[in-house]
Parts: C-alpha cells; structure tokens; sequence
C-alpha cells in the first residue's frame, strides 16, 4: 500500500488502499486547498513525471537537498554534519537514490527534524532509507504528524538530537514550532536554522512571523516576543530559512531583533504616520 502525498502540501499520510478522503494540513487555515480540488500522488508518479533531487553544497558541513521540479510548496531540506553525526533539517515531499547516495557520502543520517507540519514530507521515508534514523517531533505538534511511527522521538522544549545541534521550540506559527542552532555553522560564527518558524522574507536583512504565510494571518505581539526570547540565549550569524534563497548571509541576531522590533511597532500602531485616518 503507498504512503499518499498531498500534491499541495507534500505532507505523505499513513499507508493506505486508496487516497484519503482529505488532508488535515491543506484544510487548516494556515494552507488551503488548491482551486481544483484536493489531489494526491505517491513517490512512484513524482519519480515517473521526471522529479529528481537536486543537492547543493551550501557551506563547509552543510548541504541541501531539494526536488526539481519541486514537489508541492517547494521547500528544501538541509544536511548538517557534525563530527558526533548528521542531522536531516526539514524535510520535503520526494526522495530518490541520487539524495540517498549524496547522504550516505556524506556519513549518513543521525536523526531527522522539522521546523513545523508544513515541512514533515516524506520524513518517515527518509528515516527508513537510514536505518530507522529517529524523528524528533515536539509533543505540542504531535496531532499534526500524518504518517504515524514508532521511530518518532518526542521532545518538549529544547533537545540535543545530535553532538551539539540543538533543537529549540519557539512556538508561533505552530505551538511546536522549532528552530535549530548550529554552534559550528557560519565558519564557526554560528548558523539558526529556522524553515519558516522564523521566515527570512525578501529584503534579507529581515525575517517575520506569521500564523499563516498563504492566508497572510499576523501573529500577536506576546507570540513575537516570545519567539525572540526562545533564541537570544544563543550565538548565530546566520539564518538559513526555508527555502533555497531564505538565507540572513550575517548579522542574524540583530536581524531577528530588528524585524521584531518592526513588527512591534505595525501592529501597535506606533508606526502609523500621524496624518493617517480618513
Ligand atoms: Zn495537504
Ligand atoms: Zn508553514
């Protein structure tokens, strides 16, 4: 029986005989359901349509590994090599022999973590084609994992899965919503691997945070504040986001302290210009 793939979240569900009736994800209203209906695929058909994975060596010790074409929301998932082992950061809705390969020269796989819900994929695959390596999924999240499994890991607030990768639960867009911190990242200045818990947006000097990126949902300022409280015990230069080109290159800690700051000010309505209103 196939794990079936949401095609618009990539998520895969429990193995079963024919598609599920719906997906849990699509229908909350953080996601949507595309305009022509829920749909669903299996690794087969996306290998049989010319999917592949793409691996781009990203920094000394990190690499990533995406789909091209990309599968559903397009995200990509983040290799991290330690000298105690390696940690599969975010995951994607597609695998094939070509990551396998790039993975195990690498040294294969330690454990495997995700920001939130919307990058689980196929994150069980992954672990079966490494040795059952260990899912770690924050409790808070745990109604949201759709392919149930014994080889997940449970944590609460903060964990070390690997040496000394730590994963962090931040909360916001999602109660578990995580963010991992690479001490050795950034040539040793420190790397905060965020998926879109913490988004890197487009002026890359910036992030933000939101319940809902598709539907444009804004968080309160207490979730904001406390996010920022959930890093700031921790070094980092660098912010790798949740896609190829999300990337904070330097100057991350102040990055995540000024875009809050920001987005304090909106929402308060400290920044409103003083001749605004009808
Ligand atoms: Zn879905
Ligand atoms: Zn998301």
């Amino acid at each position: 029986m196939p794990g079936y793939i949401c095609a618009a979240c990539g998520v895969q569900h429990a193995p079963s005989s024919a598609p599920p009736a719906e997906c849990a994800i699509c229908l909350d209203e953080r996601q949507y359901i595309p305009k022509d209906g829920q749909r669903w695929t299996t690794l087969e058909e996306l290998s049989g349509a010319g999917h592949q994975c793409e691996i781009r060596e990203l920094e000394p010790g990190l690499t990533g590994i995406g789909a091209e074409p990309k599968v559903a929301i397009g995200q990509r998932a983040l290799l991290v090599q330690t000298p105690q082992g390696n940690l599969l950061w975010d995951c994607f809705g597609f695998i094939d022999d070509r990551a396998i390969a790039a993975v195990r020269q690498r040294g294969g796989l330690h454990g495997i973590a995700m920001s939130h819900p919307h990058f689980y994929g196929v994150c069980v695959e992954w672990s079966r084609a490494f040795g059952q390596a260990p899912i770690y999924i924050p409790l808070a999240d745990r109604d949201w994992i759709m392919r149930p499994d014994p080889v997940v890991r449970y944590w609460t607030d903060s964990v070390l899965p690997v040496g000394e990768l730590r994963l962090i639960r931040c909360g916001g867009h999602f109660e578990g919503s995580a963010v991992l911190h690479w001490p050795g990242g950034a040539q040793g200045r420190g790397a905060l691997l965020t998926g879109d818990s913490i988004t890197v947006v487009s002026d890359r000097r910036f992030v933000t945070f939101m319940r809902s990126y598709p539907n444009q949902i804004p968080m309160s300022g207490t979730m904001v504040r406390r996010i920022v409280e959930s890093v700031r015990p921790y070094r980092f230069d660098r912010i790798y986001g949740g896609w190829w080109d999300s990337v904070v290159d330097h100057d991350g800690v102040r990055a995540i302290e000024r875009s809050a700051d920001r987005y304090l000010r909106w929402i308060s309505g400290a920044a409103d210009p003083a001749s605004s209103g009808p």
